[in-house]
């Protein structure tokens, strides 16, 4: 059997899950379309191989937070039939980003009754039509019109007029919870602000919103965590398939004796004699300092623990109870994966499986799997 041995560590994303993923939540959506969300560099992952894998699947709607993460995205998809894709900027139209917004054919979310009007007067002095989104806000208070704005809009359609509004959306801010009655709130807030626009597209529901039911689903989706693989439905068992494998390499194993102590502020204290294996990563490769003496890793088919404080390019775990010949220096051991899930190592850590992935930094060697 050939020894698989890691130079540093190496963070694998399988592009062909994600599409599964893709065509899993289109299928629970029912005739609504799917967006892909890959704001964040696609939740860390690259938004450019995420987006090309999911045009290529048929995607043709792009989510991105910032103007220029869609001026990034807009010229990597360039050059071909991807350039019809749509790509829309949840940030909107905000001050200083409208010329880039114009040059690279990006939608901004409009987000209040002044933007619209600022996007109205640019189109005026702008040969292209702008096409734009409008974000209604039903109750995350967040982004949007609020909803004295959107009645306003509604009482004063002109303000639309010249502008190709294709989208009319909002924001679900307790999805994850369906005994949340915020739920059914934001819905009929959302029936009742979207009625002037009933020949416009609708759009409500993320990942989680997706399982609330088909009265959620309208015209378009937009999931970006359960595509990457995090669990949309928590509490029940994750539909979805894990797309993120994150590796480190056995750096050097050492034995420990009663009593000696491991790593930075000696947190850890060895109660019997035995070994520490070090690994190549640390939270200056976004694994969380937070799961230092509570994290475990895998490494073949044993779970071992996170012992000691994690520093910035290190991570201790004990490997007292793992056969010595399975100890090969360069060994991967996996922290995020299929025995380690993104979800579990998230709660572990005392956060969400969001801020997780997008933590992962720009130092792993990065595989990208397509088959
Ligand atoms: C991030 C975001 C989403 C996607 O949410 P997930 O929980 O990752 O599916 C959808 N809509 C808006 C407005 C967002 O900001």
């Amino acid at each position: 059997m050939s020894r698989r041995i890691l130079a540093s560590a190496e963070l694998t994303i399988e592009l062909g899950r994600i599409v599964d993923n893709y065509r899993r939540l289109g299928g629970w959506a029912g005739a609504a379309d799917v967006a892909g969300m890959v704001k964040s560099d696609g939740y860390g992952l690259g938004a450019v191989p995420v987006s090309e894998a999911l045009v290529a699947a048929g995607c043709r709607t792009l989510f991105v937070a910032q103007a220029s993460e869609g001026v990034e995205l807009r010229q990597a998809l360039e050059g071909d039939q991807r350039a019809s894709v749509d790509i829309y900027v949840l940030n909107g139209a905000h001050p200083g980003t409208e010329d880039a917004l114009v040059e690279h054919r990006l939608l901004p979310v409009l987000n209040s009754l002044e933007q619209i009007d600022r996007w109205v007067d640019r189109r005026r002095s702008s040969e292209r039509s702008l096409r734009a989104a409008v974000h209604l806000d039903t109750g995350m208070h967040r982004l949007g019109l609020p909803v004295e704005e959107a009645r306003r809009l509604a009482a004063e359609p002109w303000r639309l007029a010249d502008l190709e509004i294709d989208l009319v959306m909002s924001h679900l801010a307790s999805a994850d919870d369906p005994a949340s009655g915020r739920n059914a709130d934001q819905l009929r807030l959302f029936v009742e602000l979207t009625r002037p626009y009933a020949d416009h597209r609708l759009s409500l529901a993320n990942s989680s919103g997706i399982h609330l039911g088909p009265e959620f689903h309208f015209d378009l989706v937009r999931p970006g965590y359960a595509l990457y693989g995090g669990n949309p439905i928590p509490g029940r068992s994750n539909p979805m398939s894990p797309v993120v494998t994150l590796e480190a390499p056995v750096l050097q194993v050492r034995p420990v004796a009663a009593g000696d102590t491991v790593g930075y502020g000696a947190t850890h204290r060895v109660l019997r004699a035995g070994r520490v294996a070090t690994l190549g990563l640390g939270y200056g490769d976004g694994f969380p300092r937070a799961l230092s003496g509570l994290g475990q890793a895998r490494l073949g088919v044993h779970t071992v623990p996170v012992v000691g404080r994690i520093s910035m390019d290190l991570a201790t775990v004990d490997v007292t109870d793992v056969p010595e010949s399975e100890l090969w220096l360069g060994r991967p051991v996996e922290l995020i994966g299929r025995h380690r899930l993104l979800d579990d190592v998230a709660h572990e850590a005392g956060t969400i499986g969001y801020e997780l992935l997008t933590d992962l930094g720009s130092r792993y060697r990065r595989r990208y799997r397509t088959d």
